[in-house]
């Protein structure tokens, strides 16, 4: 008898996995070969200030210092370079606008130390292939997260514990507290069932009578190589070029609304190209354009907890555009639960999240 079997080895189901496997819990994740999974194509960008209105990333230094700890503690473990690593990125403004709401932010807003030095209007600090028409400033604490690596390791870590297979609603039940899964291994037997299925969970029909509020969002990215750009900084305005090492440089992300499709388009790549023209005046090839939904929510919040109806089946999701940042956390707070009856965060609490529905 299992402990928690794990529905999505994406980010948050392997990071659960883990950090199960270290309560001495037993386990079993399925997954049908990441084929829906955002973490296979994400960015990997860790940055406390997003958006044009400049926002304060929510709780940023809570779950910050968190994902630092867990994802050190894994890459010495694994005897892998750090999978989360500091990466300084350079903040161009888009128009003077922008610069202005900056300007009269900074004051009020801003914890200090994610602001370092601020630059004008083509100041010769920059690099010649960089626009920057309007100045910006240097963001402090960002990070490049290497989801590929880490998923890779840890699958293979996991060796048969991870089974292939795509799991239908019908292929689960419960009989008398035991949860029961049929895979075409055979049948799984487990204490409980722990859902991390990434954007799919709006499709899922053991959570649909809890009618969660997804506002899921189609990402398009390219990978570019360009022998003139510097790989000292990422380069960000709502769009990121990241470096990745050897004159390649990771270029994210489109956002899309009502295409539920994981399939790169055209509209997308004219898109992407229109954005790093808007960033950088050098020649640049794409070697690499790919697609994926983001889980995100209408409130922009993760959820973590259990089903109000069915006793000791969980979901982790929600994770939206910050997979990397929250996944060490939220992971933990489960475990949290499960070992010592903890109560879930407040803030992200499903049973919150469903609080408007009558659950018979
Ligand atoms: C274009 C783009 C750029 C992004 N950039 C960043 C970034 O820079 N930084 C950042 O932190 N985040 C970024 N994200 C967001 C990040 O990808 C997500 O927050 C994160 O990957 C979500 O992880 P997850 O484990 O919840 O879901 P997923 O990664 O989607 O994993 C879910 C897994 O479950 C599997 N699955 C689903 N249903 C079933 C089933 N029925 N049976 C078996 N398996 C199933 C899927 O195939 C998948 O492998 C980006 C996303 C996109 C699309």
């Amino acid at each position: 008898m299992l402990d928690c079997i794990i529905i999505g080895a994406g980010i948050s189901g392997m990071v659960s996995a883990r950090t199960m496997i270290e309560a001495g819990m037993k386990i079993a994740v399925i997954d049908n070969s990441w084929r829906s999974s955002a973490s296979r194509v994400a960015a990997g960008l860790v940055n406390p200030i997003t958006g044009k209105r400049f926002q304060v990333s929510w709780r940023y230094n809570d779950f910050l210092s968190f994902a630092k700890s867990t994802y050190s503690r894994y890459s010495k473990l694994d005897a892998e370079d750090a999978y989360l690593k500091p990466f300084p990125m350079l903040r161009l403004f888009a128009d003077e606008q922008e610069a202005h709401t900056f300007r009269v932010k900074i004051p009020t807003l801003f914890p200090e130390q994610y602001i370092g030095e601020q630059f004008s209007s083509n100041s010769n600090v920059l690099h010649p292939s960089l626009r920057n028409e309007f100045g910006g400033y240097r963001t402090l604490e960002t990070y490049t997260f290497d989801y590929n690596r880490i998923l890779h390791v840890s699958a293979s870590l996991l060796g048969e514990t991870l089974i292939p297979f795509h799991v239908e609603s019908g292929h689960i039940s419960n009989h008398k507290g035991i949860w029961k899964i049929q895979t075409n291994k055979g049948e799984l037997l487990s204490k409980r069932i722990l859902f991390c299925d990434g954007w799919v969970a709006s499709r899922n029909q053991w959570l649909a009578d809890l009618k969660l509020q997804f506002d899921i969002v189609k990402g398009e990215l390219c990978i570019i190589r360009s022998s003139e750009l510097p790989e000292t900084d990422i380069i960000s305005r709502g769009f990121a070029i990241i470096p990745i090492g050897n004159k390649h440089f990771r270029c994210a992300a489109t956002f899309q609304w009502n295409d539920y499709t994981m399939i790169p388009t055209s509209f997308g790549y004219e898109r992407l190209n229109q954005r790093i023209r808007s960033l950088i005046q050098c020649d640049y090839e794409i070697l690499e354009h790919s697609a994926g939904l983001r889980p995100t929510m209408l409130h922009h919040k993760p959820f973590i907890g259990e089903h109000p109806k069915h006793t000791c089946l969980y979901a982790i999701g929600g994770l939206g555009t910050k997979g990397a940042l929250y996944a060490p956390f939220m992971a933990q707070e489960l475990v949290n639960h499960i070992a010592n009856g903890r109560t879930f965060d407040e803030e992200m609490d499903l049973a919150l999240h469903c609080q408007h529905l009558e659950i018979t």
